[in-house]
């Protein structure tokens, strides 16, 4: 069956929206400011996503756009004054960012408590160490979906591939978290088809169109179709989705699939990190 994300995503918003009320009523609006420092045109699409939704939801969103003369230094003192304004609750830096500018550095400047895409070594490690902090958005997302499809994690083989720090492995300690078996394959993996087939729970995170195929997919499992791939104009996944979706019990679709939770995740993250300012 090919998951419903729209109608998973449409209920998760309506209970946000709540909760953002309920923190306006109490005299906090949640607000997220975007560092936009990109000529990538697929990065200005997935800003005015996020921008939409938070619309959608009430939280405040400020962007930054700077152009391609801006300096690492010039960003990360951006951040700084960021970090102390109280009024912000989350501070995202789209990536990718220009290519002379220096990631880490910008990405390590954030402070952890507001680092709402989760991508700060502190709230990697929290992950790896199975300790409380902010998760990275589209691995948070993939846990709602199979979550809310009441996919049992626990004692499960769960085959995550692609290992980059954005999906791959979080996602896989997310699963491991919760209790399954993980593999984490990538580019350098011999005979991927020998692990794929054994999964119970598969995540594909690569950017290579029909990479799975029916033949590796195991009957009645769990597929998570995480890449993003433009061909001859459409915008396919990973998997070959009409082949597979006979094999497996659930099958996430694109688009309209695990692109959708991401961006809630990211609104989650900010409106978590504004709760907590009630305390
Ligand atoms: P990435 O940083 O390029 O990582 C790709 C991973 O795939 C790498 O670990 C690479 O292995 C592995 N890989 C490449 N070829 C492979 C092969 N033939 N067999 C097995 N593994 C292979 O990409 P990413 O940022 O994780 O994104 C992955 C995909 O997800 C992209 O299509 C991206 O657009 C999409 N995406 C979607 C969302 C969403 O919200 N829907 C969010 C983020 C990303 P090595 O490490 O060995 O190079």
């Amino acid at each position: 069956m090919i998951v419903d994300v729209k109608n998973i995503v449409k209920e998760r918003k309506i209970k946000l929206k709540e909760k953002v009320e309920n923190l306006k009523v109490n005299g906090i609006t949640p607000k997220l400011v975007v560092i936009f420092a990109s000529d990538d045109p697929a990065s200005e699409i997935y800003v005015s996503k996020k921008r939409n939704m938070c619309g959608e939801i009430g939280i405040e969103e400020e962007e930054f756009l700077l152009d391609k003369n801006v300096t690492t230094d010039e960003i990360t003192s951006i951040i700084h004054k960021l970090n102390e304004d109280v009024s912000v609750h989350g501070i995202l830096v789209q990536l990718p960012l220009y290519k002379h500018l220096n990631e880490n550095k910008i990405l390590e400047s954030i402070d952890p408590y507001k680092d709402v895409d989760g991508l700060h070594p502190l709230n990697l490690g929290r992950l790896l160490s199975n300790k409380e902090g902010l998760i990275s958005c589209t691995p948070r997302g993939i846990m709602t979906i199979i979550n809310d499809l009441g996919v049992d994690i626990n004692g499960k083989n769960a085959v995550v591939v692609g290992r980059s720090v954005l999906v791959g492995k979080p996602i896989a300690h997310l699963l491991l978290n919760g209790g399954a078996t993980i593999t984490l394959c990538h580019s350098k993996t011999n005979n991927l088809k020998e692990h794929t087939l054994k999964a119970d729970i598969l995540v594909v995170a690569v950017g290579k169109a029909k990479l799975i195929t029916a033949d590796m997919v195991k009957e009645g499992s769990t597929v998570i179709d995480v890449g993003i791939n433009r061909i001859e104009g459409k915008i396919v996944g990973d998997v070959d989705t009409e082949a597979v979706k006979d094999i497996a019990k659930f099958i996430t679709p694109v688009p309209g699939g695990v692109g959708l939770t991401t961006v809630l995740s990211l609104l989650e993250n900010v409106t978590e990190v504004a709760s907590k300012s009630l305390k």
